[in-house]
């Protein structure tokens, strides 16, 4: 849950899920909506459904969890992070965990101008000094102590260099660099432009669906959503006519805009509300007003619900 998302964000999260999964066999039996709804707020929705998956393959080969770092890395979603996370904290074995504080730390550290992404030298330049950290007696201790160090001390902004632990050993103290390092990550954002389509029948139902023809999303139930299309211009409604042909529609207006952010999205989404004569022939599930809100799960679509309310 920790990763991309702070600790004030998932708190209630986290405790509401032990509650209700407290073993892995509780939550390879939940259904993967029920996971889900667990999930809402947090972003990054595929975590979710990997620890499910996860937790179905594991209950599959026995309920052994595995402890070593080759079967961690084949189960969904686990990578080297996650993997050596896991040995290290939970299992107490010499194994390297590499997350944004210790890369910042070690940047400093060495003055390294470039971050493990850059290329495979890079990362394995990392990778190498978080295993010199971690062979350690207690290397659990040792990588605690490191995140603490980066989140406390070694801060993003305004490090606190004169109270640190390991000022001697570090190179950007040394020349009073240390607000040059690590370098900034270069995210090129990608703008999508389009609109929800929020369509009711008379009894105040709302049509979500789980296959949205936009990136973001995907397999969740939600507002089918367009991006914008030329055509769309001035006319009710363009693509918006594959999912409610026009002979079917009572009345529509465009209600507001929603912009927010998706990993590397930046979105800008007009909802169009639509009443439907009828609901023959419009696929996806139909939903009460009233209990949206805990059928959808993401944050951006919460925000087109806003959006339905005078409608
Ligand atoms: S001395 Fe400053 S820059 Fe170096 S590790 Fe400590 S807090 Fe970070």
């Amino acid at each position: 849950m920790l990763q991309q998302t702070q600790v004030s964000a998932v708190q209630a999260a986290f405790q509401k899920w032990m509650q209700d999964f407290p073993t892995v066999q509780a939550l390879a039996s939940a259904s993967e909506e029920e996971v889900l709804l667990h999930w809402q707020g947090l972003g990054y929705y595929s975590r979710a459904r990997n620890i499910h998956k996860t937790a179905k393959q594991i209950v599959q080969n026995g309920g052994k969890f595995p402890q070593n770092r080759k079967e961690l890395k084949a189960l969904p979603g686990i990578g080297a992070y996650t993997a050596g996370a896991i040995l290290s904290l939970a299992f107490h074995q010499n194994e390297a965990i590499l997350d944004g504080n210790l890369v910042r730390i070690f940047s400093r550290l060495k003055e390294w101008d470039f971050l493990p992404t850059k290329d495979k030298a890079a990362k394995d330049a990392y990778w190498e000094e978080a295993y010199n950290w971690a062979t350690a007696e207690d290397a659990f201790l040792t990588n605690e102590a490191l995140m603490e160090l980066g989140r406390t001390v070694c801060k993003k902004s305004n490090p606190l260099c004169e109270s640190c632990p390991i000022q001697k050993i570090c190179n950007a103290y040394k020349n009073n660099r240390a607000a040059e390092f690590p370098p900034k990550k270069q995210t090129q954002y990608v703008s999508w432009i389009g609109f929800a389509l929020a369509i009711c029948d008379g009894s105040g139902n709302f049509l979500l669906q789980s296959s949205p023809k936009s990136p973001f999303l995907k397999n969740q139930l939600t507002f089918p959503m367009f991006e914008y299309a030329d055509a769309f211009k001035n006319i009710f409604p363009g693509i918006a006519e594959d999912v409610i042909p026009y002979e079917n529609v009572k009345r529509f207006a465009f209600t507001g805009t929603v912009e927010h952010s998706i990993t590397r999205y930046k979105i800008q989404c007009r909802v169009l509300c639509v009443e439907a004569k009828s609901r023959k022939g419009l696929i996806g599930s139909w939903i009460p007003k009233q209990e949206l809100s805990q059928k959808i799960i993401s944050s951006f679509a919460q925000k087109i619900i806003i959006f339905t309310h005078d409608f």
